[in-house]
Parts: structure tokens; C-alpha cells; sequence
């Protein structure tokens, strides 16, 4: 695990930004929060596990005796941490509690799970709970260039799946044994796990959120394919094609193309100090003017890191300047209810001076 990717002075760097908003500890549980600050990547369990962050004094990490020497082999282990190990019959929130005092306002890991947010409350009566993403978001936004590098990584791990995928695409085959292939790629290609496969075929292409099913793709069908996974160091690929198996519809082709233009218009407007929202104009005021405004029904983006959804969102309303190392996707789609639909995808990073595309398979329709 590369500490660049985890530096060890990111824990400091944690503490002055809670002291700074104000909230007198976060509590992070097992979850990207909680591997963001400390490279450890627990599992989440009904045992606590919580590393406690105090505005002011030593932070520390209760861990449950049973998963102490996981935690001490983690990479939390550099960061001179004390590690309060608690024994089954104890309270460990009640044993946070004690050492937290009477804190006003506290900062729960987002994903924290709610049997552990209200037991919190129940010990810690007075506290205001609020998310630790307002906190942590500032940091997980801006991208060091070790994660840039990591994204980079995981962009050509995902696109090496891509360039396999024509010849797992065929009439005949169902969505389900085409993703089965996919996900054996996915880890192939040197991914830890295998976040998502769609195959969505035909009339499923226009559900952007379809997964599969045992639909058996037909000749002449467009076929989205949007895939993803995490690689060991926690960081996530996330690209989609879309694939036409034969000829397609002629006005498949034609959106197609309204599609493919609109991604490279809203991709070239990437720079920093242009609010995020442009670069969901950019691609959605060129969709409108071809008449496909009502079918592209979603964002244009996400950003991604060790989660492949957080911050921040390409999407109307949100006004937040684009900064170097803010990285995202940007994936428009169009899609016709109950005949077909597209998107394409791409990780893109802000870099000084514009944006640098992480995938870089073909965007053009391949037709297999
Ligand atoms: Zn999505
Ligand atoms: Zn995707
Ligand atoms: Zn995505």
C-alpha cells in the first residue's frame, strides 16, 4: 500500500479542518471515512469499531480485542495511534463516551450504520450529530497526485475489461452469461472486487440503472455496458461503452452521435474555476438543441475515489468551482423508453490547466 496514497499527515490535516467546523470529534466507523484517514480498511461489523478524531488532544481507535491485531497490521498502525481495545462484555460507546466528555457536536462517519449512530446518541445525550462528510469532503475532493495516479491505474484496468468486451458480445448470448465474462475481466485485469456489470440490451439500454438479466441480446440491438471495481489500493474504475451488435437502428446511430459529441463537449470544458454545473450544460445543452433533452434523465457525473459515487456531483445547481485534482465521470445518456438507449463514459481529472480523460478506450459505436 503506497503511503503516498495514505499519507500519515492526513490524520493532522483531519483534526484542523473538524477544529476548524467547528465540531469537537468525528467518529468514523468502518467505511471509506475511516479508510480515508487511515488507509485501514475495516470491516464493518456490529462490534465497534470507531476511530475517534477530537478537535484538540490525541485521537485514538476503538477497536474490539478479536480485531486488534488486524488493526495493527492495517495501515492505521503508522500513525502512532492509541488503540483502545474493548472486551466482549464491555460498552465500547459507553467507554468512548467517558473519554469524550461532553462534547457539543459530534461528526459521524456518512456511513455509518444507524444501530451504532443511535447508540451514539444514546451515550452521548447532548451532542449534535452531524455528517463528517462536510468536514471530509474538502479533503476527499481534491485528489493528491498519488490518487491521481490511482485513478489512472484503475482507468486502465477498466479499459483493458473494455477492449475484451467485443468478443464477449453476441446475438444469442443472455446479458447475464455476457456479465458473468465481464466480472472475470474485471478481476483479471488486476481489480480487488467487482463493484458492478451492466449489460443492458435493447429495451433495457434505456434504464440506466438496469444490471442484467436472462434477456438473450438480439442482432441488430445497441447494448450499453457500464462497468466497475475497486483495485487493492481502495481506488475505483467506473467506464461505460455502448456497443451495437450488428447494424443498429438508423436512429440509434444518429442520437448516438448527438451522444458521443455532447461527452467530448462537456470532457473539453473540464478546467479549474468553471462552476461544476457547466460541464453538465455542456453536455446536456447540445442533447436539447437535437431534440433529446427529455431523454437524458440523469447528471452528467460523479466523482469518484475510493467510493465510485462522492463528491463532487457534475450536476445543475451545484455552482462549486472545479479545482486541479477533482475527478469525476462524465456520462450522458440518451434513452428511448422501451426500444434502446446510450451513454459513454469517462473518469476525468482536473489537472492546472484542463481536464485529462482516465479512459480511453474508443468512443466511437463499435459495432461487433
Ligand atoms: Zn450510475
Ligand atoms: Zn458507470
Ligand atoms: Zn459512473
Amino acid at each position: 500500500m503506497s503511503s503516498d496514497l495514505y499519507p500519515v499527515s492526513r490524520l493532522a490535516a483531519v483534526q484542523e479542518a473538524t477544529a476548524k467546523a467547528g465540531i469537537d470529534a468525528l467518529l468514523l466507523t468502518p467505511g471509506p471515512d475511516l479508510r480515508y484517514v487511515t488507509g485501514y480498511d475495516a470491516k464493518p461489523l456490529e462490534r465497534l469499531t470507531c476511530l475517534v478524531v477530537p478537535a484538540a488532544g490525541e485521537p485514538y481507535m476503538m477497536v474490539p480485542r478479536l480485531e486488534l491485531p488486524a488493526a495493527q497490521a492495517s495501515p492505521a498502525s503508522r500513525l502512532g495511534l492509541e488503540f483502545v481495545a474493548w472486551d466482549e462484555t464491555d460498552d465500547p460507546y459507553r467507554i468512548a463516551a467517558a473519554r469524550l466528555g461532553r462534547p457539543g457536536t459530534v461528526g459521524l462517519a456518512d456511513r455509518m450504520w444507524a444501530m451504532s449512530s443511535l447508540r451514539f446518541r444514546d451515550v452521548l445525550p447532548g451532542a449534535e450529530q452531524v455528517l463528517a462528510g462536510g468536514v471530509l469532503r474538502e479533503l476527499r475532493m481534491r485528489k493528491s497526485p498519488a490518487e491521481v495516479a490511482a485513478l489512472r491505474e484503475a482507468g486502465e484496468a477498466i479499459d483493458a475489461v473494455h477492449r475484451q468486451v467485443p468478443g464477449l458480445l453476441r446475438a444469442g448470448r443472455t446479458e447475464r452469461e455476457v456479465a458473468r465474462d465481464i466480472a472475470e475481466a474485471i478481476l483479471a485485469a488486476g481489480h480487488d472486487t467487482v463493484d458492478f456489470v451492466i449489460v443492458a440490451s435493447g429495451p433495457n439500454g434505456a434504464s440506466p440503472h438496469h444490471e442484467v438479466s436472462d434477456r438473450v441480446i438480439q442482432a441488430g440491438e445497441p447494448v450499453v455496458v457500464d462497468i466497475g471495481g475497486q483495485l487493492h489500493n481502495g481506488y475505483c474504475s467506473d467506464s461505460t461503452r455502448t456497443y451495437s451488435v450488428g447494424e443498429p437502428p438508423a436512429d440509434f446511430a444518429a442520437y448516438y452521435e448527438v451522444l458521443r459529441r455532447a461527452q467530448d463537449a462537456a470532457c473539453a470544458a473540464v478546467r479549474p474555476g468553471v462552476p461544476c454545473e457547466s460541464i453538465d450544460a455542456a453536455a446536456r445543452d447540445l442533447i436539447a438543441e437535437a431534440g433529446f433533452g427529455d431523454h437524458f434523465i440523469h447528471r452528467t457525473g460523479h466523482g469518484i475515489g475510493i467510493e465510485t459515487h462522492e463528491e463532487p456531483y457534475i450536476v445543475t445547481g451545484n455552482a462549486e468551482p472545479m479545482e486541479p485534482g477533482f475527478a469525476f465521470s462524465v456520462e450522458p445518456g440518451i434513452y428511448l423508453a422501451g426500444r434502446h438507449g446510450a451513454r459513454i463514459e469517462d473518469i476525468v481529472v482536473c489537472g492546472e490547466s484542463g481536464g485529462e480523460r482516465l479512459n480511453n478506450t474508443s468512443r466511437e459505436l463499435v459495432i461487433v
